[in-house]
């Protein structure tokens, strides 16, 4: 484990992609950064395969890889890492933030928040087994897995709609799937996915479990009509969780503004939070776009506005 020399410029909690790229701006703006990239350091990327929609890799790139290189990025400019999870944060008013883990305690003058979400699962059998292997929770990223294939989308909120208009591009059919006859999503998505000639609605139908096929891949999806108890196996070829996110806010819920879905808040078009000297960035404050590019476009946004703070506070940014 990292020792602490004394109070940091600045800590990063979270080992995402806006975590890492955080990093290699505070770091190249020699403030030191300590990060907390976590035991399961990588962030959703780790489980994820081919990324082909991060600008700079033509020929894309396997998440994990694509995490190693935004590591060895930040490590070349300085960044120390500690590879565990923070047990607790104290943070302050402008005055110093406290990290805990374990017997240590690091202090620094500036965090940056960078936990990221979640992705909510439904919790049924075959879920986690077959994630990667037919099921998905990003359909802007796997969509086009499945050209030509049957799909299938679960949820009914505006993140299942866009996922339904988008994996239907390449699908030769979808089934948008969902446990209620009323949609929580706004009226103009989704009247776009009833008016798609792909898609086929069918409420209210409950998933309860994930099949594999002979070759180890999803087959079909076993589904309960909610009213009257009727269970069919679906056959597809790829599934769809859209059901929300949860932000992964809990080492500091009740010390900075967070909204009713516990992401963290930050003022308009900066990542203040409502402390000063902490930052907020990546999946943990949005809850709109989620994609690596912007995760990290949003942690180059934390890492300059720790180091305009460390400047104006003539804490040595
Ligand atoms: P959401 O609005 O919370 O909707 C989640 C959906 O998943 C609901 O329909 C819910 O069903 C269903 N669900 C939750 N748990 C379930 C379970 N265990 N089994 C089956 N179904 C389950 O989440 P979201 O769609 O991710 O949207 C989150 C926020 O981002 C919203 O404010 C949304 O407007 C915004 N967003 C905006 C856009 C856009 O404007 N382009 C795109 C994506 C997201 P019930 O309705 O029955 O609870």
């Amino acid at each position: 484990m990292a020792e602490s020399k004394g109070t940091e410029k600045v800590i990063i909690v979270g080992g995402g992609p806006a975590g890492y790229t955080a990093a290699i701006y505070a770091a190249r703006a020699e403030l030191e950064p300590l990060l907390f990239e976590g035991f399961e350091w990588g962030g959703q990327l780790q489980n994820t395969t081919d990324v082909e929609n991060f600008p700079g890799f033509p020929e894309g790139i396997m998440g994990p890889e694509m995490m190693t290189k935004f590591r060895e990025q930040a490590e070349r400019f300085g960044t120390r890492f500690v590879t565990d999870d923070v047990e607790k944060l104290e943070l302050s008013d402008g005055d110093l933030h406290r990290a805990v883990l374990g017997d240590e305690t690091y202090e620094a003058h500036t965090v940056i928040l960078a936990m990221g979400a979640e992705p909510r699962r439904l919790g049924i059998p075959g879920e986690m087994e077959l994630t990667g292997r037919g099921v998905s929770t990003c359909g802007v990223c796997d969509g086009a897995f499945f050209k030509d294939r049957r799909t299938m989308v679960i949820g009914g909120g505006d993140s299942a709609m866009e996922d339904a208009d988008f994996v239907s591009k390449f699908s030769s059919s979808l089934e948008l799937v969902h446990r209620r006859d009323e949609f929580r999503a706004s009226k103009i998505m989704q009247q776009r996915v009833e008016e798609n000639p792909k898609i086929t609605v069918r409420t209210p139908w409950i998933p309860e479990e994930f099949i594999a096929g002979d070759d180890g891949a999803l087959a079909a999806v076993r589904l309960r009509k909610a009213d009257n108890g009727e269970v069919e196996d679906f056959e597809v070829d790829g599934a769809f969780v859209a059901i929300g996110h949860i932000p992964r806010s809990e080492l500091v819920t009740g010390q900075v503004d967070t909204d009713d879905g516990g992401y963290v808040k930050v003022e308009p078009g900066s990542t203040r939070t409502n402390l000063a000297g902490v930052f907020a960035v990546g999946d943990l404050v949005d809850h709109t776009y989620r994609q690596a590019v912007t995760a990290a476009g949003s942690g180059c946004q934390g890492a300059l506005d720790s180091e305009w703070y460390l400047r104006d506070e003539g804490l040595g940014g």
